[in-house]
């Protein structure tokens, strides 16, 4: 398989089923969980490791995801080890399941300190967003009341969706190098997406677990949180991508936590960059034509947003396209008498 080529394209025809494996390298496992979203997949990898194996990403805190590994216990990993749980960011999908899963296989949690801290917080609050004071934020950037109302109680049930972690865990740290089995993989942190979000990279072996920093169908959701309201993820995630090319090789296959494994990092990279860079450009075009709020402009960077749920995205994303632009004094914040925050091309 040559992959000299920069563009970006598959490196398989097709994905596994849910619970069957495909090996993308020696000793590496492909295999993919459900998801009940649009997203309806998540990518999770075992990675040979001595008598067992690593696993790479959990799949969600579910039943269906539990039942899921029960099987692969009887099949793939029968007789075999799990000899640690490695979670990449803290999204339910990567590591949802990981506290059952070091539980069911006596095995140590093997992640970053912000994803375990994170991860912590919104198991013991789910429900943070439900307060007076998130919904007079969110008022304040252009929302009706049943918008308000939706995105701060909905999603509640995500809570049920992450797993409690484990008491203690191994902290990994970019810059270490790990062995796992025969191979050395340098940790990197990717940001934007998530916090300190921890990728594994097989330089010799061409071979990097991206988790979600980079994906080739969607671009990664990168969004300001109510919690934070005046971060620059957009900024964080452009200058991340940068990096990653100087440290990884154009020419690895990137095995990503959705979709297909692929080539054409670099390629990739400078896409998502440029996509965010036209993004914005929509975002100065509509703040010149009229003063706009946050909600405002969803509609112009998302006009097909149905559900609370891609509503919740849509906004968290438009947010961090106008936090990046008022970093860069290229848009500016307007009086506005009637309590919404507007911008307006400066
Ligand atoms: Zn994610």
């Amino acid at each position: 398989m040559s992959l000299d080529h920069g563009q970006v394209r598959p490196l398989f025809d097709k994905a596994p089923a849910h619970g069957e494996c495909i090996e993308v390298a020696p000793g590496i496992l492909w295999t993919r969980f459900p998801l009940p979203f649009r997203l309806n997949h998540v990518n999770v990898y075992l990675i040979e490791d001595g008598d067992g194996y690593a696993i790479f990403d959990t799949g969600m805190g579910t039943e269906v995801t539990q039942r899921q590994w029960e099987t692969m216990a009887g099949d793939v990993l029968a007789g075999q080890r799990v000899t640690r749980v490695f979670a990449s960011h803290f999204h339910m999908d990567h590591i949802g399941c990981a506290g059952w899963l070091c539980n069911r296989f006596n095995a140590p949690l093997w992640t970053g300190k912000v994803t375990y801290l994170y991860n912590s917080f919104f198991f013991d609050r789910p429900a943070v967003l439900d307060q007076d004071e998130f919904r007079a934020y969110f008022r304040k950037q252009g929302m009706t009341a049943d918008q308000t109302h939706a995105i701060t109680t909905e999603g509640h049930d995500f809570g049920k969706l992450i797993g409690r972690l484990p008491n203690s865990y191994r902290r990994i740290v970019p810059g270490e190098t790990l062995v796992i089995g025969e191979r050395r993989f340098e940790v990197l942190a990717g940001e934007g997406h998530a916090p300190e979000q921890l990728m594994l990279y097989a330089r010799d072996d061409k071979l990097l677990l991206v988790g979600d920093q980079v994906l080739t169908r969607i671009s990664p959701n990168v969004a300001v949180s109510a919690m934070g309201p005046d971060d620059d993820p957009l900024g964080l995630f452009m200058d991340s991508l940068r990096d990653l090319k100087t440290r990884v090789d154009h020419d690895v296959m990137v095995l990503p936590g959705h979709h297909l494994p692929f080539t054409g990092l670099h390629q990739r990279c400078d896409e998502l960059i440029a996509h965010h860079e036209d993004r914005c450009h929509e975002v100065l075009e509509a703040c010149a034509r009229s003063d706009a709020s946050l909600t405002d402009l969803v509609d112009v960077l998302f006009a097909h947003v149905t559900d609370t749920q891609q509503f919740n995205f849509a906004f968290g994303e438009t947010h961090a396209h106008v936090n990046y632009l008022l970093r860069r004094t290229a848009l500016r914040e307007v009086p506005d008498s009637y309590g919404v925050r507007r911008f307006r091309t400066a």
